[in-house]
């Protein structure tokens, strides 16, 4: 996706046109010529056009609700943070592996709240519970926030607000390359910015709907620009055929990307790809013809939570993913901070 995500058909909360975000989001969607329709909750959105699931996925994909968010409950987030801080759920993106697919079911559109300041009131309460700790807020558990901040600039305010914050972090991943508002934001090294990066080949059968690898590589240069304390997420690691190159290229680029003085405060995550049974069906379902190779006998199983188990890699492939991407990330990187492999 080269041009930021505009929305075909948007959907209100009538109760969000009393927030000024509301407002704002209608007249703008007014001026585009949006189609514009109502509901009396978000998380009830039906009659969705289309003439079966596999297109009314897809319209869904590109539908926006504007709603109130009521749970100001945060779910915890482990292990890249505290908690979850939910600006929105749901993504325009067609990743294949997405988790998204399965966590929010018959839901698949995209869901942004209005009531922004009572969310960071909340993350401010969370704050004063844990001090003197620091508090960590991930804000991407359940979308892509910076795919559809372009439209809201929630994730702006967000960062702004941290920014003033003695005890609280806030920190985000995306695949997405629209960051350019964000650049002058106050963000003072509260807010870690995260690029979610992989092998092309990978970004390109599996990933569509997002940004190109060199795309998201030239924004995370923008975002070092900026300041931001920087991070990398590689996932999920997928063995293909010349994936050590792949992989290997994808590091190379990086390097040649990154200024030299923003590598000394950069994080590396790593996940390997896996499934569960029931994200097999969906998937299947959701993308037919998918390349994703799926297969449970070629992999080893990990018990879950709740029973659902996963598939990942076997142990010797695990053992090689981890011995050429941490071998990568040294060679570019040997000051950056490995956070996890999983
Ligand atoms: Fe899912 Fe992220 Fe892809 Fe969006 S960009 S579809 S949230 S994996």
């Amino acid at each position: 996706m080269r041009k930021p995500f505009t929305p075909q058909l948007v959907y209100f909360e009538p109760n969000a046109l009393e927030y000024p975000l509301g407002k704002e989001l209608k007249e703008k969607f007014e001026l585009l010529g949006t189609e514009i329709r109502y509901t009396t909750s978000h998380n009830q959105v039906r009659n969705l056009p289309g003439d079966n699931d596999f297109q009314r996925y897809r319209v869904a994909k590109s539908t926006l609700v504007v709603g109130i968010r009521k749970t100001l409950k945060f779910d915890t987030s482990k292990p890249s943070a505290e908690y979850a801080i939910p600006f929105a759920t749901g993504c325009m993106g067609h990743c294949h592996y997405c988790y998204l697919q399965t966590t929010m079911g018959s839901k698949p559109y995209i869901r942004t709240y209005v009531n922004v300041d009572e969310i960071l009131e909340a993350a401010d309460r969370y704050i004063e519970e844990r001090a003197p700790e620091i508090t960590r807020f991930e804000a991407s558990c359940t979308s892509d926030i910076v795919g559809i901040d372009h439209l809201t600039h929630t994730l702006k305010r967000a960062i702004e607000h941290f920014g003033q914050s003695e005890l609280g972090r806030l920190r985000f991943v995306t695949k997405f390359h629209h960051v350019d508002h964000l650049l002058d934001a106050k963000h003072n090294g509260k807010t870690r910015f995260r690029f979610s990066v992989n092998a092309d080949y990978v970004i390109k059968n599996f990933e569509p709907g997002t940004s190109p690898l060199a795309k998201r590589i030239e924004a995370a240069g923008k975002v070092a620009r900026a300041g931001y304390p920087l991070g990398f997420i590689v996932a999920p690691i997928y063995l293909h055929e010349g994936w050590e190159e792949g992989y290997y290229h994808m590091f190379e680029r990086l390097d040649a990307e990154l200024p030299l003085d923003a590598r000394d405060n950069i994080t590396f995550e790593f996940i390997q790809h896996r499934f569960t049974k029931p994200a097999k069906k969906v998937i299947e379902k959701n993308y037919p013809m998918t390349k994703l190779e799926l297969d449970e006998s070629a992999r080893r199983y990990k018990w879950g939570k709740y029973g659902i188990g996963k598939y990942i890699y076997q142990k010797e492939e695990e053992e090689d993913i981890k011995e050429h991407l941490y071998g990568y990330m040294e060679k570019f990187f040997p000051n950056a901070k490995f956070e996890y492999f999983t």
